[in-house]
């Protein structure tokens, strides 16, 4: 079944692969740092910032002489700053000791999992080993009419059945799973089987039961955190916290006081809502002029903070008050 449907599948990727910014002029360092974009992120997003990352920083040499600043700066809006600072260390590797020629040396890079270092040892090095994320179980459960769940023991025995029928197109194989997932054999049930050039092979598809594969399994509930966001104003600046340990590490924030009022004046206040994988933020802004910077907070212009302060997008409703 697999063996039969490699063939198919590179013919089908030769003619409709997208033009994609990283899929030309491909290096291993541009293919690890297009496998770091894409983990969680869709494919519209990281094009331009893809584009724009590389002319900043065109080597793993550029990168690892930047600041941690620089790069997160540069990363902001992109969301899961641990891969900015994964791939700034993995630069540093790289710029010292090259890029490493195995899966298993790639696999020892900082923010590489399996599937990030299958995808760059097959798309990048020519060697022949899987990539398996949830898309293309979705699509083998369905080929094979298989009541996967999606697991990482699953992911496993895929990426063995995988390894056994690799062809020595290995770019275009792993890239034509990922394709195949993205553009065709979508997920929630509205697989374009028509286009397909699985079609005829198909399992699912042969009896018809395209959407019960795979199996689903229960979401888990978001925790929800009310937030206070005060963005502090004394003349033209404005207090910026860098917030520690635990999610978005290391990035710039309006300082939460939890809602004590602070002396000034209250020019403005709104709702806003921001949705992480497993937190929801429900922050009440307030926007409020101060007579004097007080605290241990970092003032900065709004020019300043366009320019070096990483600021996670979970903040966006509130910036139209930083002029
Ligand atoms: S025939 Fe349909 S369900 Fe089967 S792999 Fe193709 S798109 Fe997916």
């Amino acid at each position: 079944m697999l063996k039969a449907a490699v063939p198919l599948l590179l013919e089908w990727y030769r003619i409709h692969k997208r033009d994609l910014p990283w899929r030309k002029d491909r290096t291993p360092y541009t293919a690890f740092v297009a496998e770091l974009m894409l983990q969680q992120t869709r494919v519209e997003a990281v094009k331009e910032r893809y584009v724009r990352f590389l002319a900043r920083f065109p080597s793993a040499e550029a990168l690892a002489a930047a600041s941690e600043d620089e790069v997160l700066k540069e990363w902001e809006g992109l969301g899961y700053y641990s891969r900015a600072r994964n791939l700034h260390a993995a630069a540093k590797i790289i710029a010292r000791e090259g890029f490493p020629h195995t899966f298993e040396g790639v696999r020892a890079l900082p923010g590489a999992g399996d599937y990030t270092a299958g995808a760059v040892s097959s798309i990048a090095l020519g060697l022949p080993v899987p990539a398996v994320d949830g898309n293309v179980v979705r699509v083998l459960s369905r080929l094979t009419a298989d009541e996967a769940v999606q697991t990482p023991q699953k992911r496993g025995e895929y990426a063995e059945a995988l390894s056994l029928v690799f062809p020595p197109e290995t770019a275009d194989f792993t890239e034509g799973l990922m394709e195949l997932g993205a553009i065709v054999c979508l997920p929630n049930g509205a697989p374009l089987c028509g286009e397909c050039p699985w079609r005829e092979i198909c399992r699912a598809h042969l009896l018809g039961k395209e959407e019960n594969f795979p199996v689903r399994t229960e979401k888990r509930e978001r925790r929800i955190e009310e937030r206070d966001v005060c963005v502090l104003k004394c003349g033209k600046k404005y207090a910026l916290n860098r917030r520690g340990k635990g999610l978005l590490r290391g990035l710039w924030e309006f300082p939460d006081l939890g809602g004590v009022p602070v002396a000034g004046k209250t020019l403005a206040v709104k709702r806003a809502k921001h949705v992480f994988t497993h937190v929801e933020w429900h922050m009440t802004g307030r926007l409020v002029e101060t007579e004097t910077e007080f605290g241990d907070f970092t003032w900065a212009t709004a020019e300043e903070i366009g320019k070096k302060y990483a600021l996670p997008s979970a903040f966006k409703a509130f910036m139209e008050w930083i002029v």
